[in-house]
């Protein structure tokens, strides 16, 4: 189902001890920790703050604090997967929300992101799942038709791909920040539902929509978390104590 991501290649990734190759020879290492590096050159791009191994932990700490178990909960109620679903987050991330997801309802489960502080976090603490190191921005490596779910959380958006990689009448879950979250932090954001709407308009008809807000109340460590997590906040360190609203627009669409 892994897909070779040389150019003009794409041929089937086969599974050997220590790494993955396809017929033409082209070979990638599987980590020790497991997951696999597709990386290609041209894929190396400048670090993002969301990338350091501090920030990683930064957010660790905040879902196992409990203060996005709201937020978890509201995906898991859309999206009703069940033990036979293939599902797909592109863009996982340290794989909370599919890692969680997965052990949950027990379907195969398989996370994409550019990061790779990001995936090593994501096989170490879920091993069960496939992670893979990848720039899905340019290429989703899988099969055409390889899922009936794709998770996309607050993560770069590839519709194409998604409609690509999706089987007929697949499901796709997108959530995007709502304008509240972190409001304390950041001040109001903007609604990204209509443009989000458009962005998968060809591919894929809006199912249903929902919106999830929760609010925690975390301590100057965690503030100081969020605050490292989060690109330009309003406010400035040193944190302190504080209620922060996390909110997300939920929308779910199949594919057509
Ligand atoms: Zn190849």
């Amino acid at each position: 189902m892994l897909l070779c991501p040389v150019r003009d290649c794409r041929l089937a990734l086969v599974r050997e001890a220590r790494r993955v190759v396809c017929a033409r020879g082209h070979s990638f290492d599987v980590a020790r920790s497991g997951y696999v590096n597709l990386l290609q050159p041209q894929d190396r791009r400048s670090k993002q703050p969301g990338d350091t191994v501090a920030a990683l932990a930064a957010r660790r700490r905040l879902h196992d604090g409990g203060a996005t178990g709201p937020l978890l909960n509201a995906i898991a109620e859309m999206l009703g997967a069940s033990a036979g679903d293939m599902v797909l987050d592109a863009g996982c991330g340290d794989g909370f929300y599919l890692g969680s997801l997965a052990r949950r309802t027990g379907f195969s489960a398989h996370g994409v992101d550019i990061s790779i502080p990001a995936v090593d976090a994501a096989a170490r603490r879920y091993p069960k799942c496939e992670w893979i190191v990848a720039n899905a921005d340019r290429f989703v490596p899988f099969a055409d038709g390889s899922f009936s779910i794709v998770l996309s959380i607050t993560a770069r958006m590839n519709a194409s791909e998604f409609r690509r990689v999706l089987r007929e009448n697949g499901r796709l879950l997108v959530a995007v920040p709502a304008p509240e979250d972190l409001i304390e932090l950041r001040g109001a954001g903007r609604d990204r539902v209509a443009r989000t709407v458009e962005t998968f308009a060809r591919a894929f008809t809006l199912a249903n929509q929902r919106r999830v807000t929760t609010a925690a109340d975390l301590d100057a460590a965690a503030v100081h978390d969020v605050l490292h997590s989060i690109y330009r906040p309003i406010r400035s360190t040193p944190a302190e104590a504080m209620q922060l609203t996390f909110s997300l627009d939920l929308l779910l669409f199949r594919a057509v």
